[in-house]
C-alpha cells in the first residue's frame, strides 16, 4: 500500500456522487430519492436505525446493487454494471469479511494481495498501518476481535484504494479496542483516503467524521458536520444541580428550562438556552457544583430518528441535503 493515494486529477470532482437514487424490494422502498456527495478526502458517516436503508445505499455506491432509478458516480464513473476500472480504486470491508483462518496474518494478507494483483511489498506496509506489524506470524483464528477488525480493514486496503467503504468497523469491540481502531481510521484519513462508513456508535461518528448523513426510512433527512448539526439543531443540554440547592418547581419555572428530573444526587434541567438558565441559577444559588452536559450528536440523532414521525418539521431546512 502506498502511503498516499495517487492523484487522479480532477480533485474538485466528488469521490461519490449520488443523485436521486431509489431502490425497492418488492413493495418495500429501501432507499427513497437520496442525493448525496462524498468529497475527496472526506470521512463520511452514514447513520440511521436498523432497516433505514444504509446497507442498500452503500451497496449501490459500491456497485454491488443496481439502483431502480437515479444515478451514482464514483470518481465520475458509474459503478454499475461491475466497473473493472473502479475496482482497484475502491476497498470494501463488510461485517462478514472472509478470513483464511488457518493462515497466519501475513499469509492471509499476501493471499488477499495476490487476489487483487497488489504487490507483496504492500503487505508489510499495510499491516503496519493498521497496527498489526507485530502479528505477522499469528494465526488468524487466534486473533482477538479487535485484531480481526484491523485485518479486515487491511484486506480492504492492501491494494491501495483511494476510497474505502467500512461497515461498522468497530462493532463488537470493547471501548479500548474501539479507541485503538479510531487511531487507525484517523491515520487512513490523514493519508488522504476517502472513507464512507456506517456505525451505530454516535460518539464515534462525532469524533471521526467530517460530515454525517442520517437516513430514516430510506430518506436522507440531514447531512452536516457533526458539531454544526448539534449547534444549529438546537439539541438539548443538561445542567446538573446538586440536590437541595433549588427545588424541582423552582427549577421548572425558570425561563428556558424544558424539563426537570431527579437523577442520583442531582436535579437535571434540560434546556436549549444554556447561558440563560446558568445565569438564572447563578443568581439564585451560585454555580458551585453545577455541571453542564452539552448536547451530543446522539441527542440530535435521537431527536431526528425517534421523534421524527411526530415532529416532521423538526429538521432545519438549511441542513437538508437536496432531496428529490
Ligand atoms: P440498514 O442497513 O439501514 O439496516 P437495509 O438497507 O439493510 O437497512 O434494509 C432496508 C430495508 O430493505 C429493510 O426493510 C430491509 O428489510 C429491506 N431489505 C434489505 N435487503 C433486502 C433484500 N435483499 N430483500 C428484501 N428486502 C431487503
Amino acid at each position: 500500500m502506498s502511503s498516499t493515494p495517487p492523484s487522479t486529477g480532477n480533485e474538485a470532482q466528488p469521490a461519490v456522487a449520488v443523485s436521486d437514487v431509489t431502490k425497492s424490494y418488492g413493495a418495500r422502498r429501501a432507499v427513497d430519492g437520496v442525493s448525496l456527495d462524498v468529497r475527496r478526502g472526506e470521512f463520511f458517516g452514514l447513520l440511521g436505525p436498523n432497516g433505514a436503508g444504509k446497507s442498500t445505499l452503500v451497496e449501490i455506491m459500491e456497485g454491488l446493487r443496481r439502483a431502480d432509478s437515479g444515478s451514482v458516480a464514483v470518481f465520475g464513473e458509474s459503478p454499475w454494471p461491475r466497473n473493472m476500472d473502479l475496482l482497484p480504486r475502491m476497498g470494501i470491508q463488510t461485517q462478514s469479511s472472509a478470513f483464511f483462518v488457518r493462515q497466519t496474518v501475513h499469509e492471509h494478507l499476501r493471499t488477499v494481495a495476490a487476489l487483487f494483483g497488489a504487490e507483496t511489498a504492500a503487505v508489510d506496509t499495510t499491516l503496519d498501518v493498521v497496527g498489526l506489524g507485530g502479528q505477522h506470524r499469528v494465526r488468524v483464528d487466534n486473533l482477538s476481535g479487535g485484531q480481526r477488525q484491523r485485518l479486515a480493514i487491511a484486506s480492504a486496503l492492501v491494494h491501495g484504494p483511494e476510497l474505502l467503504f467500512l461497515d461498522e468497523p468497530t462493532a463488537a469491540l470493547d471501548p479500548e479496542g474501539r479507541r485503538d481502531l479510531w487511531e487507525v481510521l484517523r491515520g487512513l484519513k490523514a493519508r488522504g483516503r476517502t472513507i464512507v462508513y456506517t456505525t451505530h456508535h454516535l460518539d464515534e461518528a462525532e469524533a471521526l467524521c467530517d460530515r454525517v448523513g442520517i437516513l430514516v426510512e430510506g430518506s436522507l433527512v440531514v447531512t452536516d458536520e457533526p458539531h454544526h448539526l448539534i449547534g444549529t439543531f438546537g439539541a438539548t443540554s443538561r445542567l446538573l444541580v446538586p440536590l437541595g440547592r433549588i427545588d424541582e418547581d423552582e427549577a421548572a419555572s425558570l425561563v428556558g428550562v424544558d424539563g426537570v428530573t431527579v437523577q442520583g444526587g442531582h436535579l437535571v434541567l434540560e434546556t436549549r438556552a444554556t447561558g440563560r438558565v446558568l445565569a438564572a441559577l447563578d443568581a439564585m444559588t451560585g454555580l458551585d457544583g453545577v455541571q453542564t452536559l452539552t448536547a451530543t450528536l446522539e441527542d440530535v440523532y435521537l431527536d431526528i430518528t425517534a421523534r421524527r414521525p411526530s415532529r416532521p418539521n423538526s429538521v432545519p431546512s438549511t441542513n437538508r441535503e437536496k432531496q428529490a
